[in-house]
């Protein structure tokens, strides 16, 4: 649905393009997309009020670098996958304590 148009050879000109209309069905696929978080953050935000709980809209820029503790950001917080330990407070995340939240 969102798939970008092929490329039109231009049959007079080997080797240039004819205008697809790129530019048009980009603008499209943007709408699209949009559309298709929003729908998907207010079913959750339903889904969520019928149990009882709050979602919570959040950036997700550096959320896995930040220190939930004091705020630092820092690539070398995360030293894996698996391990967050805070080069400013030293505060410590396990990322197996995490996944036993049920949602
Ligand atoms: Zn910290």
């Amino acid at each position: 649905m969102t798939r970008s148009p092929a490329p039109k050879a231009d049959p007079e000109q080997p080797g240039s393009l004819l205008p697809n209309g790129a530019a048009a069905k980009a603008g499209l696929n943007r709408t699209i997309l949009e559309a298709g978080w929003v729908q998907f953050l207010q079913i959750l935000a339903n889904k969520a009020e019928s149990v009882g709980r709050l979602t919570v809209p959040v950036d997700a820029r550096n959320t896995s670098r930040a220190c939930p503790d004091c705020g630092h950001v820092a690539k070398v917080n995360r030293a894996t996958q698996s391990k967050f330990e805070c080069t400013a407070c030293g505060g410590t995340v396990n990322r197996s304590a995490l996944s036993h939240i049920r949602w």
